[in-house]
């Protein structure tokens, strides 16, 4: 019998293109030749009389999240490390992170020397599950940080209750949540800090970047010393010519630095971010709809959610059918019938075989620090059911229209109707 598949060699529901990713804004290529002809690269860079672009990111990311402190880092995984930082943790602390997420929530805890303890995350809406995470404090949990993942915002009102009847601080790590919003606050204006990555996926991205939010002031002047050597910048701009960063020798650090180049993309990207993101929700919901009426399970969020942002559309099989068949060979399905990369859900991160610390010889501090860190000790069975059973879409899938949205529909249709042809 011939195979209807297109994975096995039958038509692909789909062969147009999809929207492409990343989108660069109209005023992206002024900027950048701005920065070019500027004679200032970096904020490390001489001062020339005008504000540098981080500068001008920094206040339009900060006013963006109604929040008084922005300060631009290099990456989202830097961003995390500042923030952890500048909250204390430091040689041997505990800090609760999910099991589910990219494998820098467990690598930035290993790398300012904290002990990563990775919790488990609810069924629905895929973030940290609040009563799991009361469980695993101890006395050496230092701060808690929380992933607002896929598509979802975890359940704050929880979590800020707990961080607050421990006295510890929490970090919203928002990578996947720029512009998402929790009783009409912005994520990352929740908790003691947010942290951002603009990395090339990311739905605000200069290709690399991050940035983190606070409203203390004290800690965002931490995070400045962290990021730039020990050097903040001034509040009186120099004579041009000058360094604006200033060499305090408060707090040691490191460069973690977002360039010039980055700063200016975001500046403008940042004007494109709500309309797209307005974009996403609305094709979401239209899938939401489609892929229900097939028993499919779309990613809830939690409760008091006012605003939603799509990193990642996320979506639960159907019980009961394809329940043998690996989730690699679904998603390889989907893929085939779509031109575009349908995924399967993170491993949970100890499962995940980019988190090795055995590796990197830099943790093997005392036998005692690699007993704690070794990935083994982790049971995660919402994480591993999650693993295998949900199917992730990129953001730029839900940039296109209600055609587009048909066209995913009948995918998963199609591969669910023809299941039995796949490997177990
Ligand atoms: C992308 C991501 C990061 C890391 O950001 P980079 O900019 O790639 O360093 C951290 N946490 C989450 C949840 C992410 O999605």
């Amino acid at each position: 019998m011939v195979s209807r598949l297109a994975v096995k060699g039958g038509d692909a529901i789909r062969t147009r293109p999809w929207p492409a990713w990343p989108q660069p804004a109209p005023g992206v290529p002024g900027a950048v030749a701005e920065v070019l002809g500027s004679g200032r690269w970096s904020i490390s860079g001489p001062y020339r009389g005008a504000d540098s672009y981080e500068r001008r990111f920094a206040r339009a990311f900060a006013a963006y999240h109604d929040v008084p402190h922005c300060v631009p880092a290099a990456s989202g995984t830097a961003s995390l490390m500042l923030a952890l930082e500048a909250c204390g943790v430091g040689a041997g602390d505990e800090v609760i992170v999910p099991g589910l997420s990219w494998v820098a929530s467990g690598s930035t805890v290993l790398g300012v020397n904290a002990v990563p303890v990775f919790c488990d995350v609810d069924p629905a809406t895929l973030c940290l599950d609040p009563d799991a995470v009361e469980a695993l404090i101890t006395e050496r949990t230092r701060a808690i940080v929380v992933v607002h993942l896929y598509s979802a915002v975890a359940d704050m009102d929880a979590l800020r209750r707990i961080a607050e009847r421990h006295g510890l601080p929490l970090v919203e790590d928002c990578a996947q949540a720029h512009g998402a919003a929790y009783r009409g606050v912005k994520v990352g204006a929740l908790a003691t800090a947010g942290t951002f990555s603009m990395q090339h996926s990311k739905v605000l991205t200069s290709g690399e970047g991050g940035a983190v939010i606070t409203r203390d002031a004290d800690f965002a002047r931490r995070v400045e010393h962290l990021r730039a050597d020990g050097r903040c910048l001034t509040t009186t701009p120099p004579a041009p010519g000058a360094m604006e960063l200033v060499e305090t020798g408060e707090l040691m650090g490191s460069n973690r630095c977002l360039s010039e180049f980055q700063a200016a993309i975001l500046t403008e990207q940042l004007t494109t971010l709500d309309e797209q993101n307005e974009r996403r929700r609305a094709n979401a919901l239209l899938l939401d709809r489609h892929l229900g009426e097939l028993g499919l399970r779309p990613q809830a969020t939690s409760e008091g959610t006012t605003s939603r942002t799509y990193y990642t559309y996320a979506v639960r099989l159907p019980d009961g059918e394809l329940e043998h068949t690996a989730i690699g060979e679904i998603t390889g399905a989907l893929s085939a019938e779509l031109g575009f990369s349908v995924l399967p859900s993170y491993a949970p991160i100890p499962a995940n075989k980019l988190y090795a610390p055995h590796t990197r010889r830099r943790y093997t501090v005392s036998l005692a620090h690699e007993e704690r860190i070794d990935p083994k000790r982790f049971s995660l069975p919402v994480c591993e059911d999650t693993a295998r059973r949900t199917v992730t879409l990129h953001h730029a899938a839900l940039l296109g229209d209600a055609d587009d949205m048909g066209d995913i529909a009948a995918a998963f249709a199609k591969v669910l109707r023809h299941g039995a042809e796949l490997a177990h």
